[in-house]
């Protein structure tokens, strides 16, 4: 899907998929509000619904300036292809849906969001799949939890709501063991600071709706396929491998490739799923990429600045944020996500489960708010909201336990941010 030559990254976040439009030349790329495409003629209508032919046909599939999304995020991923959906939920169950089916699983990681552990611990045994949640810095207990019927392994880069880095190569090397695609979702990393499938990640999903937009706008998701696993290695995955009834018994990897699961992702995914991204949204999450690497770069260095404050704080119990030397994951940095561990990390208040009410209140340059990758700073205290359906034991394992709050630090002047935590914290503690 991508042929742009080696361009750096920030000439691709402003690029890559994109050129002038070939009705009128408009230079950026048209919001193409439509829900079908006039055919040429009865012999192309036929090709375009056979997959013989690349082109669109509803919107539901595939639209241009979806596409164009679509094509500047495999790019930035370094994949072969990508498929955007309405949300990153939608993401994961389309990441998922190719590779299961009832009685199958997926072994996941325990330090996940926390919509996604209700997701993956509850909803997804509606389609006879399940999840089987491992700590995964124990590579040895990833191994132990594969077993005949796991299809897919599952973890985030930069993990919520801690900021954890996971070990993406020892995660990789285990899953290429079992024969098994690995999938990662980046959302909290963003492709500026990690590239998990330089790390051996198969598949990369995102919610579209944190740092890609970037201002809090829109929900999305995509789902980055790198294009290099082998799908009929193993009977595991006849979806891609085995004739499929519903196009005449094509087989999606002997026809299509590298490109096999993402046009699976188009013809049956988005097709019978229905979860598609409409084109207002793509527009919206264009226009935030091509500042991604602008704004990547000032979370980072404003969330370094506040969680080095917030750690010498007296009034603070511990900040967990990876690009913090004292943190047990800082030297997987370096090697994870070369350009800084994101904007995202808890810190522990003392004073427990009140303290950390009284702070969300008392804050005002953070909005109080269930979301994170703003251009904004916001808190939330997850234990009483995002985490909130979770057992005790599954909130201490996530990293979002009673004493705790989550920040998004957002671009805003890092002085400005600090004072505002101080002056909330003597308000919490006193
Ligand atoms: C927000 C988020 C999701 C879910 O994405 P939506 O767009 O809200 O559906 C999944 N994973 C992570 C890491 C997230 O931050």
């Amino acid at each position: 899907m991508s042929d742009q030559p080696l361009y750096g990254f920030d000439t691709l976040q402003i690029h890559a998929g994109a050129r002038p439009d070939p009705a009128t030349g408009a230079r950026q790329t048209p919001i193409y509000q439509t829900t079908a495409y006039v055919f040429r003629d009865a012999d192309h209508a036929a090709a375009l619904f056979n997959l013989q032919e690349v082109g669109y046909i509803y919107s539901r599939l595939t639209n241009p300036t979806v596409a164009v999304l679509q094509e500047r995020i495999a790019t930035l991923e370094g994949g072969a292809g990508a498929v955007c959906c309405s949300s990153g939920h939608a993401a994961q169950i389309m990441a998922l849906f190719p590779l299961m089916s009832p009685g199958k699983n997926v072994v996941v990681s325990t330090r996940l969001y926390g919509g996604t552990v209700t997701q993956m611990s509850q909803t997804i045994k509606r389609f006879g799949w399940s999840a089987k949640f491992v700590d995964f810095d124990d590579v040895a207990a990833i191994a132990a939890a594969i077993d005949d019927d796991t299809r897919a392994v599952f973890c985030e880069s930069v993990a919520n709501p801690g900021g954890y880095i996971t070990d993406l190569d020892a995660v990789a090397k285990v899953a290429d063991k079992a024969g098994l695609p690995l999938i990662v979702d980046n959302t909290s990393a963003t492709p500026y600071l990690c590239r998990p499938i330089e790390h051996g990640a198969t598949l990369v999903v995102h919610s579209t709706t944190k740092y890609l937009t970037g201002n809090g706008t829109v929900t999305g998701g995509c789902v980055v396929d790198s294009g290099r696993f082998d799908w009929s290695a193993s009977d595991k995955f006849p979806s891609l491998s085995a004739p499929e009834p519903a196009y005449h018994g094509l087989k999606f990897a002997e026809t299509f490739g590298p490109l096999a699961y993402t046009f699976h992702g188009i013809a049956i995914g988005l097709r019978d799923l229905g979860m598609t991204m409409n084109p207002q949204a793509a527009h919206y999450t264009l226009m935030g990429i091509e500042t991604l690497s602008l704004r990547m770069g000032k979370h980072v260095s404003n969330a370094e600045k506040v969680a080095a404050w917030l750690e010498k704080d007296p009034r603070v119990d511990y900040v967990t944020y990876a690009g913090l030397p004292s943190s047990p994951y800082h030297d997987r940095v370096a090697r994870i996500c070369p350009k800084g561990a994101g904007g995202l990390f808890t810190f522990a208040v003392k004073g427990g489960y009140d303290s950390c009410v009284k702070l969300v209140n008392a804050l005002e340059i953070f909005s109080h708010v269930a979301n994170l990758g703003d251009t904004r700073s916001l808190v939330i205290h997850s234990a009483s909201t995002t985490h909130r359906q979770l057992t005790p034991e599954q909130q201490e394992a996530a990293g979002a336990g009673p004493s705790v709050v989550r920040i998004s630090i957002g671009i805003e002047d890092p002085d400005d941010l600090i004072a505002d935590l101080d002056q909330a914290l003597s308000k919490a503690t006193a």
